[in-house]
């Protein structure tokens, strides 16, 4: 019968097909592609019998029992993936935007309830992280503070999730996450170390040309797993940034001489109140800007970056010994003018003019200043 033959390529198609077909007859009658068929002119024996249209009722259709597996197979290999970013504050939404722009799917979860901002930026919000957890995100995302986030790991139902979830994480040291993720998280769980080395401020018209650090920690051999870190990674490359693959170890190091310094300036002149001008000068709007764009960040976020990296002490310090080095050259050249002005060409020849003392290296061990303006304190 011509009717019947007609359903039957519809049955033969995959599960999904046939159920969204069956769905799509029910509810729009209308439409081109339903399965309600017209029927042939009776024949003339059968005149006075009336035929009804074939047309399918059923919406429940019963579904093969791997329907499931057949959705998630197709889901796993589709290049949208399902985010929980855990620790929703500053910068945790702010990356969400990104990931709901790229058309991912963003779960979110805090200490705080953001269940209102969540909604406005297209997330979903769950405060319990059980409930969190049996959404089966493809990657948890820790955007916590560095100083909360072992406590915030050591809390999450890690049973409940799928057993080769990628975690990720973005704090602005390296190496701390790493351990605890080794420690706190089982061999079958994916890590990605990653540090996007921009903020909200920063990071606010464009991602382009911005570095973005990652470590691929632990990642296992299947191609679904190899392919999933990539499809998150391309996240960032999609936006411009630049990406940069190096270890957490050196990631640390470097940061601590860059990040570490540009953060503790940025306080220290925010200490100062500088203000605005009418006779800014380029370099002192640099200042200005970098007093923006360092206490917008809470201080626990500073805090982290010289608890939580063992390169920051050894900073701290070439900082101090580099403005005492200052003030000495400072000092010893008015100390040079004063004794011309009291003992004038007697004592020509006699006075070298003080000299600034270079600090040693990065990473060479330091010594205390030994300039000759020290030398020549005594004089
Ligand atoms: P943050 O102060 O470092 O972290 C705030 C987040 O930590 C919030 O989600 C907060 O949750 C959570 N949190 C703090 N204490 C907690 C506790 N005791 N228990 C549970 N959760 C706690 O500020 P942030 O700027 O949002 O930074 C988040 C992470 O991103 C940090 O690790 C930071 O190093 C990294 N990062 C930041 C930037 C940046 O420019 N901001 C750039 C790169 C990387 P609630 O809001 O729910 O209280």
């Amino acid at each position: 019968m011509a009717s019947f033959s007609s359903i039957q390529p519809a049955a033969a198609q995959p599960p999904s097909a046939t159920a969204t077909s069956t769905r799509t007859s029910h509810l729009l009658p209308h439409h081109p592609d339903q399965l309600s068929l017209p029927s042939p002119p009776p024949p003339p024996s059968h005149r006075r019998l009336r035929r009804r249209p074939h047309c399918i009722r059923a919406i429940d259709a019963a579904q093969p029992y791997d329907y499931e597996a057949y959705l998630f197979n197709r889901f796993s290999q589709s290049s949208k993936l399902k985010i929980a970013v855990v620790g929703f504050g500053n910068f945790g939404q702010f990356l969400a935007k990104a990931f709901i722009r790229q058309g991912h799917t963003v779960f979110a979860h805090s200490r705080s309830n953001y269940h209102a901002v969540a909604q406005s930026l297209g997330a979903a919000f769950f405060p319990d992280p059980h409930d969190l957890c049996e959404q089966h995100p493809d990657v948890i995302l820790i955007c916590t503070s560095v100083i909360s986030t072992e406590s915030v790991l050591r809390s999450l139902p890690l049973q409940r999730l799928r057993r080769n979830t990628l975690f990720v994480d973005v704090l602005s040291v390296k190496e701390f996450p790493k351990n605890i993720f080794l420690q706190v998280l089982p061999h079958h769980f994916d890590v990605l170390c990653t540090h996007p080395m921009f903020g909200p401020e920063s990071g606010k018209v464009t991602w382009q040309n911005l570095p973005f650090v990652f470590d691929k920690v632990r990642i296992g051999n299947e191609e679904s797993r190899v392919n999933r870190v990539e499809t998150f990674l391309d996240i960032f490359k999609k936006e411009g940034c630049t990406m940069v693959e190096m270890s957490c170890a050196e990631h640390d190091r470097y940061a601590a001489g860059s990040q570490f310094i540009t953060h503790t300036m940025g306080r220290i002149l925010e200490k100062l109140q500088l203000e605005s001008t009418p006779i800014n000068t380029k370099g002192y709007e640099t200042l200005l800007n970098l007093v923006e764009n360092t206490a917008s960040d809470s201080f626990d976020l500073y805090y982290g970056l010289f608890m939580y990296n063992k390169n920051a002490m050894e900073q701290l310090e070439r900082l101090d010994l580099a403005f005492e080095a200052l003030k000495t050259e400072l000092f010893g050249h008015l100390h040079e003018a004063l004794r011309k002005q009291l003992f004038g060409k007697s004592e020509e020849g006699g006075h070298r003019r003080p000299m600034l003392a270079k600090l040693p290296k990065n990473g060479t061990p330091l010594l205390p200043p030994q300039s000759e303006a020290v030398a020549n304190k005594n004089n």
